[in-house]
């Protein structure tokens, strides 16, 4: 049978954790732990300070974790396997919290308003992702809700889809000054937190939207037109590439070859599109 930590221990140790993943450190390896800090066994004050002897002195760490919703972080437990263990709404609240007022890369500096964290249902099976927010996005906390919002959210109609029934996020989270291209830094740097989001949703299908999207979720670096027309694999979705909603708002010949690009993932997920109004 697994021993399981106490509680009150495994919320320490689970903050621990934590501030190691912030400071980017996955794989962490420890030595058996005391009988103390199992559970059924010594009272916590006593647990928490056998394990207190074991690690480190902790930095400021606040966490909101409940008891009905602090992970199992038994040897095995792996950070999916506690995912798994929660709704998917409940793993990205999670996320989210751990994502916290993030300070980790240079564009929380550059004059963000807000973290956009991502939108929409956290069982999607179709997931759209961008490049970063814009001035509207920031403001709202939302991702695409300005003009390019609206042409996705056109797409998604036509598609036969409502937005609330996709999920939408971006490669970072906060706005790039003057809407620029995120540098490679603040892009590897954030986009860990959108792997994690995919890997909870589970999305059956992701659609790449630009070639910013496309480079950090295929890890390549090629032109849109060699990535485009056909379907990837990557993050254990298909994915498929296609023109960001904003570079068809300036070039809108373009719209037909992305409602082509559109319709392969509508052939994988069994979609069909919208009828015309007043059909
Ligand atoms: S872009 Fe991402 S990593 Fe950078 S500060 Fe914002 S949330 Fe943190």
């Amino acid at each position: 049978m697994t021993a399981r930590l106490n509680p009150e221990v495994a919320a320490l140790v689970e903050a621990r954790l934590r501030y190691y993943r912030d400071l980017g450190s996955y794989d962490l390896y420890r030595r058996g732990l005391p009988p103390a800090a199992l559970e059924d066994s010594e009272p916590a004050a006593t647990a928490q300070s056998e394990v207190t002897k074991t690690l480190p002195p902790t930095p400021h760490v606040t966490t909101t974790a409940t008891e009905s919703e602090i992970p199992d972080l038994s040897p095995r437990a792996s950070r999916s396997a506690v995912s798994a263990a929660l709704s998917p709404a409940q793993a990205l609240q999670l996320l989210r919290e751990e994502i916290g007022d993030c300070t980790r890369c240079p564009l929380a500096f550059l004059g963000r308003h807000t973290i956009v964290f991502g939108d929409g249902d956290p069982h999607a099976r179709l997931m759209f992702v961008g490049e970063g927010p814009g001035a509207d996005e920031d403001a709202q906390g939302l991702p695409f809700v300005g003009r390019a919002g609206q042409l996705l959210n056109n797409m998604i109609t036509a598609m036969g889809l409502q937005r609330e029934q996709v999920y939408i996020a971006n490669i970072v989270k906060c706005r790039p000054p003057q809407n620029r291209t995120p540098e490679p830094e603040e892009a590897r740097t954030c986009v860990p937190f959108l792997f994690r989001q995919i890997e909870i949703i589970k999305p059956e299908v992701i659609v790449a939207l630009g070639s910013t999207a496309a480079t950090y979720l295929l890890e390549v670096k090629s032109s849109l037109a060699a990535l485009r027309g056909r379907i990837h694999m990557a993050h254990n979705s298909k994915l498929i590439v296609t023109y960001h909603p904003a570079y068809l708002l300036r070039d809108p010949r373009q719209k037909k070859e992305a409602w082509i690009d559109l319709q392969i993932a509508m052939r994988e997920l069994g979609l069909k599109p919208a009828k015309p109004a007043g059909d």
